[in-house]
């Protein structure tokens, strides 16, 4: 663990003492918000096309939080009644002492914190599969969306996918529970979609495919990318037989059961079927930026609040804040007219 981190020590052992968290955090559409996504950085080692150019320009060190400054937020996050906090980016893994948050954060679990977990590109995993799991991280989201190393590094412009299955594998020999992310790119992974699935439930990992958002320029034209999940439902149900299920995650993805896989599928439609209503999410970027919506531009600093004399009254100020201004529902819209609304900020900056 860094310094800085050993510095809340105090704080930590006041919060086991008295979990009870002040006043919970609900909007006013009445939804409680128990999950954080955290970004931790917003470089990357893969330039996924959907997600970012080749050419990305990366925010200056200084403007980005602190290992210590995020550790800091997501006790605050914690003590506002948020049990799950998933760490993201940019790519995790990359960020250097990411270990020693995830340690920190680790203690927290069973007070007040019930889920500490990631979402990598699996890159850099195979290397810290079992400090994960020693922290107390049970599961991870991986983001994998071909299998074939050519498109692999077509897709994500870097030749990764041996290193990726390595880290996969590691996590599961780690006792790392890992579901796969892919993002269903229309004339890209469309025909590969079925047997990417039949092999992660072959392996006992569960899948999530997402519909492509409208987030930040990249170089390709969004509506190219778009497939819409409606449509590969249907082309996987004239092979498979799918059962919808009503298991929740605690995110925004809707489950069947494949009955000839034996394994579950999810899908996340911010297109062909809004799923607003039960929004418990927030999202802070690297720089402390809180979004109480990926499709929206609100947003409150954080940063300021976290730098301030009075970083818990400012705290306690800017949570009101964001209860107050979370939208009711994204208005993302991909269609023939195009894609909209046109939000600068990539995904790497909110995290995923
Ligand atoms: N680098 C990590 C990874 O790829 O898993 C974490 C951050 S990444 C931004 C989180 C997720 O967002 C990934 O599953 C990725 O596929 C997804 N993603 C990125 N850009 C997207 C976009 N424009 N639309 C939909 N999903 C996107
Ligand atoms: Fe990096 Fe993840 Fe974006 Fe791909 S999706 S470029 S791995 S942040």
């Amino acid at each position: 663990m860094t310094k800085g981190l050993v510095r809340n020590r105090d704080f930590l052992d006041l919060a086991k003492a008295d979990p009870s968290p002040n006043a919970p955090l609900i909007d006013t559409f009445g939804r409680t918000i128990s999950y954080l996504r955290l970004s931790v950085t917003d470089r990357c080692d893969l330039r996924c096309t959907y997600c970012m150019p080749e050419r990305m320009t990366f925010l200056p060190k200084k403007e980005v939080l602190s290992l210590e400054e995020l550790h800091d937020l997501a006790l605050g996050f914690i003590d506002r009644g948020v049990t799950k906090i998933r760490i993201t980016g940019g790519e995790p893994l990359v960020r250097r002492g990411i270990i020693g948050l995830f340690e920190a954060l680790g203690q927290r679990l069973g007070y007040g914190l019930e889920e500490l977990t990631l979402t990598t590109n699996a890159t850099q995993l195979a290397g810290h599969a079992e400090a994960l799991y020693k922290a107390g991280v049970r599961r991870v989201n991986i983001s994998l969306d071909t299998l074939d190393r050519a498109r692999f590094e077509e897709l994500t412009r870097r030749d990764a996918l041996p290193q990726v299955i390595e880290g996969i594998t590691a996590a599961q020999e780690a006792g790392l529970r890992v579901k796969l992310n892919a993002v269903a790119l229309k004339g890209v992974n469309e025909d590969e979609l079925p047997d990417l699935i039949a092999w992660a439930h072959g392996l006992d990992h569960e899948v999530t495919l997402i519909e492509v958002m409208p987030l930040g320029d990249v170089e390709e034209e969004r509506l190219d990318q778009y497939l819409p999940l409606s449509d590969v439902r249907s082309a996987l149900e004239e092979r498979w037989t799918l059962t919808d299920n009503a298991h929740k995650s605690g995110g925004p993805a809707r489950y069947m059961d494949v009955a000839e896989t034996g394994g579950r599928l999810g899908l996340i439609t911010p297109h062909t079927n809004n799923f607003c209503d039960g929004c418990n999410r927030l999202r802070v970027t690297a720089t402390g930026q809180l979004y109480p919506c990926l499709g929206g531009g609100e947003r409150v600093d954080m940063r300021a609040a976290l730098r301030s004399d009075d970083p818990q009254g400012e705290l306690a100020k800017a949570f009101d804040q964001t209860m107050l201004i979370k939208p009711e529902r994204h208005h993302f819209r991909m269609d023939e007219r195009g894609a909209a609304p046109h939000l600068p900020r990539h995904m790497s900056m909110t995290g995923g």
